[in-house]
């Protein structure tokens, strides 16, 4: 098999086996842009290398044979002690993974090559800022030397020069600092930097293909959900130096905000530099538009080329390049990662461009972006100066106890604590605080730093670069210009939509594109491409999106957010606040006329909860979900009923006669495992009073709005079914309860009778409760609970984080679902439900309905609609419609 492409072999379709950073350099190549030659080791070799520990046979001599012509190409030969060809070699994966893996820069020098590089270029600085970079890199890279090492060996170098930048260091102190990095290379590993440039481009490969299972890389993947044995490409590529002088330099660009999605080109440069330096931060990069005058021959030639990108990839482009004495080359491209409302004010503008159609747009946007969007902000602040501003790299609004390192981050959340992880910058290693963190705010670096990409990545917030603030991560704490001390464990607020940070928890409010689904207003381009994207999901999407509400408020606001009726009326909801003293005399009655009293006094409150909801969904389907939580939910906590009376047993009072019935009832209902105990359908059998009003309720709320003109059309669902025949036993029920109704109010009360699926019998046995059931409501988180035999309150925090970790699951099941074992349930059941009764109605109303992942598996499985909380129809609506182009 072919292991080696040189960038002229290969192209953008090719992500698989070259990596998408492989495949960009051969896209570029082929596009004649200015790319320095190289070639590109596939994922396969990497593969195998992972799996064997060994390079697959022949790999070398291809390299070798690569190497050559490269050589030939640059008109330099590696290890040449007059003039040496320097190459990079660098990591990447089919997806991006920003700074996750590892590169080493500046291969082939050694004591002997330095030299002649000095001499020929004539620059010693420059041929010994490089040389000191491999040392590093290799060091840490492939020796898996500590970073902090060579940094502190770099800090007292200078610090003894009274130097606060790295620029100020002349090529003798470089010279030394490379004997002090040889050194410590030295007495570390006890053997020599290695002085053969083969052996420090094998090496390098070797660490790279490492690289992928480094524990950043995993959690990173992890969290990204990409596969963890993809493997990495390795790109051997001949450097270009932007480190030269104050003439070169290296940046990176994007083809439109990032941040914001305007149009032009954004981005950082710094001059005298090379590689990390402007992402990670060392000094401050200025913003790409200052090249304009620095190098106006690159900056323009820059703009065309990102001109031609753009349109080659009909899409947001994110470029790193160098100049090395006034030549531009670019050194990497990519589809560039972007914020949420980015991501929908470019799909907008590249359909109004005519890059890409409307079905396209939609591809190009995702369920969970407009769920971020939909997030609450920061209501204003009125004149409340803020502790300090920054750049606002991601956006949003984020609330937290100030941290100060990433293991406390973790450790904090752990615990359920919300956090801001407050850094100078943030390296690679600061991941798992980043994931742990609510925010991330850093005093140095700018929108292309590594806390700002990374941030972006994941969807949180960030302001960085607020260089004001004195970051102290050893005292745990910060100070901002006026003399405020932060300390660890305040709360503080982190705006990523304007870049401030405020002291305390500030009040949230709206969002922009949510105030337009409440009220209409708005009319900014964010809200506009919102708006046509939806319009278009609106037309392609087969599914219905309904809402979970159980108020007339929650019913009238799932309107305006685009749901199509209610998928979830809970009914419990309205048991809550004063009604429950009413439930408490229900269930404490020992006579029929006792109880009948209380269930007298509840009818019309149960009424009136349904007319109004009716009202507000006028027209579209209500689904009416009769009682279903364990009746001792509505009476008070058994421990503590039991301290109260035995404390005044203990003050020698009489006991009151009320508690004292209570506590017998709590104590008769008490059950070991109430999740599976008496409720839902069994409730409804054993207490046939309580549904009977309930649905008298419902059909008297029915002639009420047919009297007054209105279509209300709702649909009576029976929970936690697990046989036919307790469904049947309901119906009969119910029905008798609709005809008495519709003989003494003459209104037609008929309605869809039809069931929840929640319990894995239900599923099984699905053709037989089809003979009954004009309608199946996946409730998914019950299922989700009965099939795997997780209870959710205790297992979410008692094992998860372990299952998690292992990777016997990579999200929580019950957030997004378990597509193999509950979603075949929901085949199956769906498949012989229909196959009983063809016009089966089938939709699912648990958490998972407005869950990005499972609306797709609800669409491929042919189900009718979802149904989810107000805020996330919007998000159902797209991803519906995501799913079906
Ligand atoms: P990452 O995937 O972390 O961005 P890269 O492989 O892109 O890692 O390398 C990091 C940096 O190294 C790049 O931003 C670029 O500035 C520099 N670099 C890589 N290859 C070369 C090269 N051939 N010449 C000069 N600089 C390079
Ligand atoms: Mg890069
Ligand atoms: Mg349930």
């Amino acid at each position: 098999a072919k292991n080696v492409y040189d960038f002229t072999e290969g192209g953008r379709e090719m992500a698989g086996l070259l990596g998408g950073k492989g495949a960009g350099l051969a896209e570029m190549t082929k596009m004649g842009l200015p790319v320095p030659p190289g070639f590109t080791v596939t994922t396969e070799a990497c593969r195998h290398y992972l799996r064997t520990g060994t390079e697959p046979g022949g790999l070398r001599r291809e390299i070798e044979k690569h190497l050559a012509a490269l050589e030939h190409t640059a008109g330099r030969r590696l290890g040449d002690v007059h003039e040496p060809l320097l190459l990079s070699v660098r990591s990447g994966g089919r997806n991006s993974m920003p700074g996750m893996m590892e590169t080493v820069l500046d291969i082939g020098l050694t004591d002997a090559t330095v030299r002649g590089l000095a001499e020929t270029a004539r620059q010693e600085r420059f041929a010994y800022d490089s040389y000191r970079r491999l040392l590093q890199m290799y060091g840490t890279t492939v020796l898996g030397l500590d970073r902090g090492l060579f940094d502190g060996a770099l800090h007292r170098m200078k610090a003894d020069r009274g130097l606060t930048d790295d620029a100020g260091l002349d090529a003798a102190d470089l010279t030394g600092l490379v004997e002090v990095y040889k050194a410590l290379i030295r007495s570390a590993t006890g053997a020599d930097f290695p002085q053969d440039p083969r052996e420090q481009l094998y090496e390098a490969i070797r660490a790279v293909f490492r690289s992928w299972n480094s524990e950043r890389a995993r959690l990173y993947r992890r969290r990204e959900h990409i596969p963890d044995d993809l493997g990495t490409a390795v790109n051997i590529q001949m450097m270009v130096f932007g480190n030269y002088g104050p003439d070169s330099g290296t940046g990176v660009a994007f083809t439109r905000d990032p941040a914001t999605g305007q149009r032009g080109v954004y981005g950082d440069y710094l001059s005298g530099a090379q590689g990390e330096d402007v992402v990670s931060g060392v000094r401050n990069a200025v913003p790409l538009t200052e090249l304009r005058h620095l190098d106006p021959a690159s900056y323009r030639a820059l703009g065309d080329f990102t001109g031609l990108l753009e349109t080659h990839y009909r899409d947001l482009c994110d470029i790193e390049f160098t100049i090395e004495r006034g030549r531009l080359w670019l050194l990497q491209t990519r589809v560039g990662k972007r914020t949420a409302e980015a991501a929908f004010r470019i799909a907008a503008q590249l359909v109004d461009e005519g890059l890409i159609d409307e079905d396209e747009a939609l591809a190009r946007v995702t369920g969970e972006q407009l769920g971020r969007l939909l997030f609450p902000r920061f209501a204003a602040t009125g004149d409340r100066p803020p502790l300090a501003r920054g750049i606002p790299a991601s956006p949003g609004a984020a609330t937290g106890a100030a941290v100060f390192d990433s293991a406390e981050a973790v450790r904090r959340a752990a615990a359920g604590e919300k956090v801001v992880l407050v850094r100078r910058e943030t390296t690679p290693d600061d991941l798992p605080g980043m994931v742990a963190a609510q925010a991330v705010l850093t005093s140095r670096g700018g929108k292309t730093s590594h806390a700002a990409v990374v941030a972006r990545g994941m969807g949180k917030v960030c302001v960085c670069g607020a260089e004001q603030l004195k970051v102290e991560p050893a005292l745990r704490r910060f100070t901002t210009s006026e003399g405020t001390v932060i300390t660890e464990g305040s709360v503080i607020s982190v705006d990523g939509t304007n870049g401030t940070v405020h002291v305390g928890a500030l009040p949230l409010e709206d969002s922009p594109v949510a105030a337009y689904f409440e009220h209409g207003t708005g009319d900014g381009d964010l809200v506009k491409a919102v708006d046509r994207i939806l319009r278009r999901a609106d037309e392609v999407r087969r599914m219905e999106v309904r809402a979970n509400a159980d108020t007339p408020q929650d019913a009238a606001r799932a309107r305006r957010f685009g749901a199509q009726g209610i998928g979830l009326c809970r009914t419990e909801h309205m048991f809550l606040g004063e009604r429950r003293r009413l439930v408490e005399a229900m269930i404490l009655a020992r006579t029929d006329p006792e109880r009948r009293a209380a269930l007298d006094a509840l009818l019309p409150l149960q009424r009136a909860d349904f007319t109004g909801i009716l009202e507000a969904m006028d027209g579209l389907p209500v689904t009416i979900r009769l009682l279903d939580p364990p009746l001792h939910e509505f009476l008070p906590d058994r421990t503590e009923l039991t301290a109260a009376l035995a404390a005044a047993e203990a003050r020698g009072e009489t006991p009151d006669p009320h508690a004292t019935a209570l506590l017998a009832a709590v104590n008769r209902m008490h059950e070991a495992n109430p999740m599976l105990g008496l409720r839902g359908v069994r409730l409804a059998l054993v207490a046939p009073g309580l549904i009977a009003m309930q649905v008298r309720a419902i059909a008297e709320a029915v002639a009420e709005r047919h009297a007054a003109g209105g279509d209300p059309r709702p649909e009576i669902m029976v929970p936690l079914v697990a046989s036919e025949l307790e469904l049947h036993l309901v119906k009969t029920e119910i029905k008798r309860v609709l005809a008495e109704v519709a003989a003494e109010t003459g209104a037609v009360t008929g309605c869809p009778i039809g069931t929840m699926i929640e319990l894995p019998r239900a599923a099984l046995t699905a053709g037989r409760i089809a003979e009954e059931a004009e309608f199946f409501s996946y409730g998914t988180n019950d299922l989700t609970q009965t099939v795997w035999g997780f209870s959710r309150d205790d297992v979410e925090a008692a094992f998860f984080p372990a299952y998690l970790e292992k990777g016997i699951f990579d999200t929580s099941p019950f957030e997004t679902l378990d597509t193999q074992g509950v979603g075949r349930m929901i085949e199956i059941a769906t498949a012989e439900g229909r196959a009983v009764r063809p016009d089966l109605e089938t939709g699912v109303c648990g958490e998972h309905g407005g869950d990005p992942a499972s609306v797709r598996f609800f669409h491929h499985a042919g189900l009718d609609y979802v149904s989810c909380s107000p805020f996330r129809v919007p998000v159902a609506r797209l991803e519906a419609a995501r799913a079906s182009v």
